[in-house]
């Protein structure tokens, strides 16, 4: 056994050296600082028996050939959000580097299955405002005519940040070649969230993504005079959607996993002394529970119509955006539990609220799982993000740990 879980917090905070200012990593993607990170991880690569190249939507392959053509796939992304922490993404990949160069090592550069390394393209979409670019094209479900218009704040659209970085959107599908002879993928992630330190565990298992149901919800009153309308004969948008801003706790608190949000409210005429005419809401809801995600969408549907009926307004609702749960492989959910368990003494299942590029491997119908390492007061996208290091290592082997038993699973399973 050559893994050696120290090295990759070296590296870690190496590229954080090279990537960082002072308000956090800048890695963003099709950008100068982050063609300099991916520049820095090629040079680890020097020496090693692997292949390496990027695909037609800018994916980054390393490849260790075993005596099957059967893959294991090993992800992460080495983009960040701006002013981003220094785990999130390149976490995942250097710890898979650490994970095959174990494999080279003790395969003598030959290991049973076939191991890749993928650094995805744009994970993040902090630019462009669209995440798991590069996943997207290796699982066939990109939007080019969508995303080659988009544009940056400058103006910059995306298809000519892409060019400068010798990417051509319309070559994208041929990413889906990346996808021959993948067995199962795995990805090792910082839980972003408060969950994990709750419970006093390093690690966890992720059951999958959370579905999103992403919606504007409008409720028209009617503007009139602060002081000469009585209250009883008010048409008070506000009023209405403040009942439902409530609801959705109640909404959501039947589930233990799933989470409904009223992030966004504006009132119009939105002046000190109008009753407010026209209301303005969006409701962002999340669950890995297709039908738990359906029923809260019919119950948040249904409270808005009462809860306008009672103010004497009307209501409209239409979709934002939306993306079904992606639940994880069972049996590899299985697998990652025992190596959580084997390496920390202990696991826990948990859902994962944001998207990962797992989920479009998964959509891909590759068998998936992630795993999660604990994260301090659930603190990412920001220059606090933190994890113990200790914890840090043993995600390093509890990784390793994983890959081996996918291995043997892989190889079983022919
Ligand atoms: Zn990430």
């Amino acid at each position: 056994m050559s893994l050696n879980p120290k090295r990759t917090v070296a590296e870690l905070k190496e590229l954080r050296e090279l990537t960082a200012d002072e308000n956090g990593a800048q890695r963003l993607a099709w950008t100068d600082v982050w063609q300099k990170a991916r520049k820095w991880f090629a040079t680890k690569l020097v020496g090693l028996p692997i292949e390496h190249h990027y695909d037609a939507a800018g994916n980054n392959w390393v490849t260790l050939r075993g005596a099957s053509e059967k893959t294991l796939l090993i992800g992460g992304h080495l983009d960040s959000v701006p002013n981003g922490g220094w785990l999130d993404g390149s976490l995942n990949v250097l710890a898979g580097l650490e994970v095959l160069r174990r494999f080279a090592t003790e395969f003598k550069g030959k290991p049973p299955v076939t191991i890749r390394l993928v650094d995805w393209a744009d994970e993040e979409g902090a630019r462009f405002g669209r995440s798991l670019l590069g996943s997207s094209a290796f699982a066939g479900t990109h939007s080019i005519a969508a995303d080659r218009v988009r544009t940056d704040k400058d103006g910059v659209t995306m298809q000519d940040a892409l060019r400068r970085c010798g990417i051509h959107m319309d070559h994208f599908p041929e990413a889906k070649k990346e996808r021959a002879n993948a067995a199962a993928y795995i990805e090792l992630h910082i839980e972003q969230g408060p969950v994990l330190e709750k419970l006093g565990l390093p690690l966890g298992v992720v059951l999958g993504t959370k579905g999103v149901e992403r919606h504007g919800i409008t409720f028209y009153g009617q503007e009139a005079h602060s002081g000469a309308t009585p209250m009883k004969q008010r048409k008070d948008a506000l009023a209405a959607a403040a009942k439902l801003a409530l609801e959705i706790r109640n909404i959501a608190g039947k589930h233990s996993d799933a989470v409904c949000t009223m992030g966004s409210l504006k009132t119009f005429p939105g002046i000190v002394t109008a009753v407010v005419g026209r209301c303005e809401a969006t409701l962002d809801q999340r669950d890995l529970d297709a039908k738990v995600l359906a029923q809260m969408f019919r119950e948040a549907q249904e409270a808005s119509k009462r809860f306008a009926s009672e103010e004497n307004c009307t209501v409209e609702w239409s979709r934002i955006w939306n993306i079904e749960p992606i639940p994880f492989h069972p049996h590899m959910v299985e697998l990652c539990e025992q190596a959580a368990r084997e390496i920390s003494g202990g696991s826990h299942r948990l859902p994962s609220g944001p998207l990962h590029d797992a989920a479009e491997v998964s959509r891909a119908g590759i068998p998936t799982v992630m795993m999660f390492v604990q994260s301090l007061r659930g603190i990412s996208h920001n220059k606090i993000e933190d994890t113990r290091e200790e914890h840090l290592e043993m995600s390093v082997a509890a990784l390793d740990r994983l890959a081996t038993k996918t291995v043997d699973w892989i190889l079983k399973a022919n």
